[in-house]
């Protein structure tokens, strides 16, 4: 069972949602504003330019380190503002799962036992698998290379120093040349169109809603399609924007199944499972099968581009939708209910 924060009585009355600035922050922000939650900002003074241009938050903190919230006298502040923290992608990482897990008392939306699934590779594979999500082949033997590979390293770093190889001299070569070559996963590179749908689920009214879906913008992997063969660089696969997408329409049954089936597994091994927003980082092959190689569970970056909603968004809610405001729509929900010992952590 994660650790679970103890919600103060004055949290039935009064919240400010909070993150740090970084990732989904701006989008975040609004939608809390949009429900009319008080907002603030946690970021570093490198950072400040971006909330404040944006009129991003109500109250912002700054911090020289993000690791700085993990302190007690820090904490006693946020639980003094009410605060539910919201993560995110770059506040898993900068903050570590495990700290989030063990040493942070604020309440925090969503189940923090699931970080820990979804921010180890091996934990993330076992989860898509008891979900029946087809996974990429890995291999543990570089010997076993016969085809196009994918190596990854641990970490959320934006596909950040993966490469390709095809056999395994070629795969000794790079491995060289890599700062952290002792943790590697060798996995089949998957030939297909990639779709990362933006789910939601609600414990609220057990639903899994599809919100919104996006294509991740990679360097330099998606400008060397433009050089029609004319060089010798390697495809690298640095996370650089997002780009926006919907799905065959005779595909959403698939898309939703998958988004049904890591909600349902994620109850039986660590409950009470998944909360609130997630993405099935997939790639659709041309026999039209889903493989997926990656989940995260927390809102993703490509949710971005949908601050007012998206054609998916648009058909569930008669009014602009983001996944930022959906979070805090389920506050909101929960706290008129009494029932945020639910969806709070
Ligand atoms: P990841 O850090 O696992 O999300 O991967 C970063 C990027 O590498 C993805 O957005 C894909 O473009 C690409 N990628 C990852 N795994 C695979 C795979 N098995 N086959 C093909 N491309 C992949």
């Amino acid at each position: 069972m994660p650790t679970k924060s103890k919600i103060p009585e004055g949290y039935n009355k009064d919240i400010t949602i909070a993150t740090i600035g970084s990732h989904t922050a701006l989008q975040i922000l609004k939608g809390a504003k949009d429900e009319g939650f008080a907002t603030l900002v946690i970021c570093t003074e490198k950072n400040r330019q971006v909330y404040e241009r944006f009129n991003s938050a109500d109250d912002m903190e700054i911090v020289k380190d993000y690791k700085d919230i993990l302190s007690e006298k820090f904490q006693k502040k946020l639980l003094e503002k009410n605060v539910v923290l919201i993560p995110h992608g770059s506040f898993v990482e900068y903050v570590g799962a495990k700290n989030i897990e063990k040493k942070l008392a604020v309440p925090m939306f969503g189940n923090k036992g699931t970080l820990d699934w979804e921010s180890d590779r091996k934990k993330a594979k076992v989860w898509l698998t008891d979900a029946g999500v087809k996974a990429p082949r890995e291999f543990k033997d570089p010997k076993d290379i016969k085809d196009l590979v994918i190596v990854k390293f641990p970490g959320a770093k934006g596909g950040r120093g993966y490469f390709t190889t095809f056999c395994e001299e070629d795969f000794s070569d790079n491995l060289k040349l890599c700062k952290n070559p002792q943790e590697y996963t060798i996995q089949e590179y998957v030939v297909g169109t990639r779709f990362y749908p933006h789910y939601f689920y609600s414990p609220l009214t057990d639903k899994v809603e599809l919100l919104s879906m996006d294509i991740r913008y990679e360097s330099n992997a998606d400008g060397l399609a433009r050089t029609a063969g004319q060089t010798d660089v390697e495809p690298t696969f640095t996370v650089t924007g997002n780009t926006p997408v919907v799905v065959r329409e005779s595909l959403l049954p698939k898309i939703l199944e998958m988004g049904d089936a890591v909600v349902k597994s994620s109850k039986k091994l660590f409950a009470p499972g998944l909360i609130g927003p997630f993405c099935i980082e997939t790639i659709c092959k041309d026999d039209l099968e889903f493989v997926a190689f990656e989940i995260s569970a927390r809102i993703v970056a490509g949710t971005n581009l949908y601050v007012q909603g998206s054609p998916y968004s648009q058909l569930i809610y008669d009014e602009p939708m983001s996944t930022g405001r959906r979070i805090a729509r389920e506050i909101k929900i929960a706290q008129n209910k009494r029932m945020l010992d639910r969806i709070i952590y």
